[in-house]
């Protein structure tokens, strides 16, 4: 039967396509610096990890080896309509002067560094001339930290959902409180089987699942409910304290657990033990490595946050996770850093919003 054989034909041609595996990633730094000794090494992890089956020209869709210019690396021509794509179109270091090597490097020190990377110590790490390349470099790493497609949390674990008050750049003054923005936090809270050493029991313990975390423009139950239904599937247990910005959380579908603080700590730390304690390492975090950050900046860095806390049993495979985010999106230029007009600082979408930037 022809027809049986065609099917099995293309079954067999599609199925290495379909599952070809990404390149692998480099478990330390040994084994990155012999991975990528040169640009032509990074050229070719790049063309790997774009096409992961083999390159296909963007225009014509033609699957065949390029042509490839000795007098222009990073371009590869297509035999077929001759057109040319550059390696880095469309990924965070598209129009880049930086080598590739610096950009790779980059990338692995954010990646897997347990507290990030200041743009400070990424230039005097990789002797990069102007603080400015460094900056923005990071900032385009950064851009490239969240997945547009994130899947909502909560739908098999319950969440612990709080705000808190973050960021503000030192001014040497005591008052940086006004220059705080209100940082909305969710966390699943999974549990795990444990075997007590003492008594040799099986114990249950409540472990760090996925985190969110958002800044948001005010403090009210309006944003509460937009970040909720952006993040958290329907129907999820969340609980809070009782502050009004979380009542109109059942209206959305949740099954929402207030719990009263009355002012105490312990009671807090009691009833919302994990998203205190992340948010206690946020705070540290971003005073630690980067002296308070501004509010322009601040989802920047949150995203950061985020991207580390959710691969922190994962940190080699974070590099390529990086790299491969970031080749399918460009990132902010120095000049749109200062403008404020990257996506960043329009998340989320305010209604009218940004009027309590102090
Ligand atoms: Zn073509």
């Amino acid at each position: 039967m022809p027809e049986m054989s065609d099917a099995n034909r293309r079954q067999k041609q599609a199925a290495p396509t379909s599952v070809t595996p990404l390149p692998d990633f480099p478990a330390n730094l040994l084994e990155f610096h012999r991975m990528f000794p040169d640009e032509a090494a990074c050229r070719r992890y790049l063309e790997r990890m774009r096409w992961p089956s083999g390159f296909s020209c963007e225009r014509c869709g033609a699957s065949e080896e390029p042509l490839r210019l000795a007098t222009r690396t990073g371009v590869l021509k297509c035999r077929s309509c001759l057109h040319q794509t550059r390696l880095t179109a469309g990924t965070i270091m598209q129009g880049t002067r930086t080598p590739l090597q610096v950009w790779f490097w980059a990338t692995y020190l954010v990646a897997t560094q347990t507290s990030g990377i200041s743009a400070l110590e990424l230039q005097k790490q990789l002797g990069i001339a102007r603080y400015e390349t460094a900056f923005v470099m990071l900032h385009k790493l950064r851009a490239a930290m969240v997945r547009p497609d994130q899947d909502p949390i909560g739908a098999q674990w319950p969440v612990e959902m709080d705000i808190a008050f973050v960021g503000g750049q030192h001014k040497g003054g005591g008052s940086g409180k006004t220059n705080k923005a209100p940082v909305i936090l969710a966390v699943e809270v999974r549990q795990k089987e444990l075997r007590d050493p003492q008594t040799g029991k099986i114990v249950k313990r409540a472990m760090a699942g996925r985190l969110r975390v958002r800044m948001l423009p005010d403090k009210s139950a309006a944003q509460v409910n937009r970040f909720a239904q952006d993040c958290i599937a329907a129907g999820a247990h969340i609980a809070t304290d009782d502050g009004g910005e979380f009542e109109g959380l059942p209206g959305c579908g949740y099954h929402h657990q207030p719990l009263a603080m009355l002012g105490n700590r312990a009671r807090m730390d009691a009833w919302l033990p994990l998203v205190s304690t992340i948010t206690a390492n946020l705070k540290a975090w971003l005073d630690g490595t980067f002296h308070g950050v501004s509010k322009p900046h601040l989802q920047a860095y949150l995203n950061e946050f985020m991207f580390r806390f959710n691969r922190r049993f994962y940190r080699p495979m974070s590099f390529r996770t990086l790299l491969g985010l970031g080749i399918h999106r460009t990132g902010p230029s120095y000049q749109k850093l200062y403008e404020r007009d990257w996506g960043h600082f329009k998340n989320p979408p305010t209604d009218g919003g940004g009027a309590s930037t102090g």
